[in-house]
């Protein structure tokens, strides 16, 4: 049977979270998580996501959502916020009286988050956040930069696909699920999710076949995968 995550996207509707200029913490939440669950439902995982849309969903029916669904694990995401732009970086949060096995899935999304480059690691906490709380299974609560700093923001914003990627990969490992074509490429490459696509690259049109083999043979010894269609 397939493996069930929740995703909880933080705040919504009526509640902005934090906001700076025209950068709304439930947004940003929004955003990350829904390109989580596609990056997870390539892997064959089930997801629930506790919202998909910009409205207001309690703590209580977060908690219910992932409890009745019965989850095999939980993340809610977040961006951080702090009084002026000193803070910065990412930290995971789990509850404190949590097990060893939800501390070891907090720490794998910090240490693939860290593998694709975030700007700093202020550590899994223990803390006691409802949604990590009042959920049955392993949860953590992702605080995934500071919207108040501009590097971290910059960051978010180039990073948006590798950060769900390695989110993605963290998980689907601490479930023993296979990751499939989950290879974190170049960063360049994602800030726009281009790395899940293939371009193709047309060289030319041949009226003469022998003239399209020739071309071809000539791209191939340079080293490219040339193909006649
Ligand atoms: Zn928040």
């Amino acid at each position: 049977m397939s493996k069930i995550v929740c995703i909880d996207a933080g705040h919504g509707g009526s509640d902005s979270g934090a906001v700076n200029k025209s950068r709304y913490e439930k947004y940003e939440a929004l955003k990350l998580a829904n390109i989580l669950r596609g990056e997870l439902l390539k892997q064959g995982i089930t997801v629930i996501m506790t919202r998909t849309e910009d409205k207001y969903v309690s703590l209580n029916e977060r908690t219910k959502i992932a409890n009745e669904n019965k989850a095999d694990l939980f993340i809610s995401i977040h961006r951080n916020a702090f009084t002026n732009d000193t803070a910065y970086g990412v930290e995971n949060w789990i509850y404190a009286k949590t097990d060893a096995d939800t501390e070891r899935y907090a720490h794998g999304i910090m240490d693939e988050l860290e593998a694709v480059g975030i700007q700093s690691h202020r550590g899994v906490k223990r803390g006691n956040f409802h949604v990590t709380r009042e959920t049955k299974m392993p949860a953590c609560l992702l605080e995934l930069g500071f919207i108040t700093n501009s590097k971290d923001n910059e960051l978010f914003d180039r990073k948006i696909y590798l950060y769900a990627k390695a989110i993605a990969k963290a998980i689907c490992s601490h479930l023993g699920v296979w990751v499939k074509a989950n290879e974190i490429v170049n960063e360049n490459d994602c800030s726009d999710g281009a790395c899940c696509q293939l371009y193709r690259v047309q060289i030319g049109a041949y009226r003469d076949v022998e003239n399209a083999n020739r071309i071809a043979v000539e791209l191939k010894e340079k080293g490219y995968p040339a193909i006649v269609v």
